[in-house]
């Protein structure tokens, strides 16, 4: 299909790809949870969760869905963790420099939510179907990162949901264009989006808008869902053993994460079939 990402192009989604090698553990510091099917213990934000290693990497990485950390692994900073830890603190650690432990976790979350936008942006930055409108595209990436780059004090003040909306529009129009490629009349709509525990088996959803679709635990065995628009959709414990997600847009490795599948579904190539799908 032509709108999609060129082989090139994946290596565009790397600056917000987590290395948590250059990371001070700040997902599993500055961040809480509270005990739930997702995390077996509650935890209060700004304080290290107690399996990081002094490294800042968790110490039950291979074990934590048996351990009921499944929350863990399906969340994603967008390279945050090392923007901020890097570039925003410049390599100085919250434990070597506890005055600024406070700040840091108070910045790491606005970052993370910019470099989210920056990831659908490069994405549809590298679809031909959005070439009338790169150039807005690449405006918009330079701005989101110059954001990012901006001192602590800065950070604090940008003003996110209006951030969002001015990107929004740009992912929208993204959305029209590559969802009309496979949908030759209109692009199809779904006017639902509450789909819990709904059977949707070998539906055919192709081409359709599913912004923030609530499918959490739905049936979508063998479900056609080529070219779909997926941002923000919520799939945990979806079944997706045999859907085609191909050429799907705004699927992130957090939602594939938290949904069930196995070697025959079909992912867009720049996202991994999960390790717990093939166990
Ligand atoms: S269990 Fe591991 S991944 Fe989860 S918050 Fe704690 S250290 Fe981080």
């Amino acid at each position: 299909m032509s709108h999609m990402l060129a082989i090139n192009d994946y290596d565009s989604l790397d600056p917000v790809r987590a290395d948590c090698n250059q990371c001070f553990g700040l997902c599993c510091t500055a961040l809480p949870f509270a005990k739930s099917a997702d995390f077996a213990f509650d935890k209060e934000g700004g304080t290290p969760c107690t399996n990081l290693r002094s490294d800042y990497r968790c110490g039950i990485h291979q074990d934590l869905r048996e351990k009921g950390l499944k929350g863990c692994t399906v969340y994603d900073c967008f390279g945050a963790g090392q923007k901020v830890s890097q570039v925003t603190y410049n390599g100085k650690d919250w434990k070597s420099h506890p005055a600024t432990a406070e700040e840091m976790f108070a910045v790491f979350p606005i970052v993370q939510q910019i470099q989210e936008m920056l990831w659908y942006l490069h994405e549809a930055l590298a679809l031909e179907v959005t070439a009338s409108f790169h150039n807005e595209l690449r405006v918009q990436i330079e701005e989101c990162e110059r954001l990012t780059r901006e001192s602590p004090e800065n950070i604090l003040r940008i003003n996110v949901p209006e951030l969002r909306a001015d990107v929004n529009k740009l992912l929208i129009l993204t959305s029209d264009r590559v969802r009309s490629q496979i949908q030759k009349k209109s692009p199809k709509k779904t006017r639902r989006s509450d789909f819990i525990g709904a059977n949707l088996k070998g539906t055919d959803l192709a081409g359709s808008d599913l912004r923030g679709a609530l499918l959490i635990a739905a049936d979508l065995r063998g479900a056609d869902m080529r070219v779909t628009d997926l941002i923000g959709a919520d799939l945990r414990d979806a079944d997706l053993r045999g859907a085609d997600l191909t050429g799907c847009i705004f699927l992130t490795q957090v939602q594939v994460n938290a949904a069930k599948g196995n070697s025959s579904t079909k992912l867009p190539s720049y996202l991994k079939i999960p390790a717990h799908w093939v166990k």
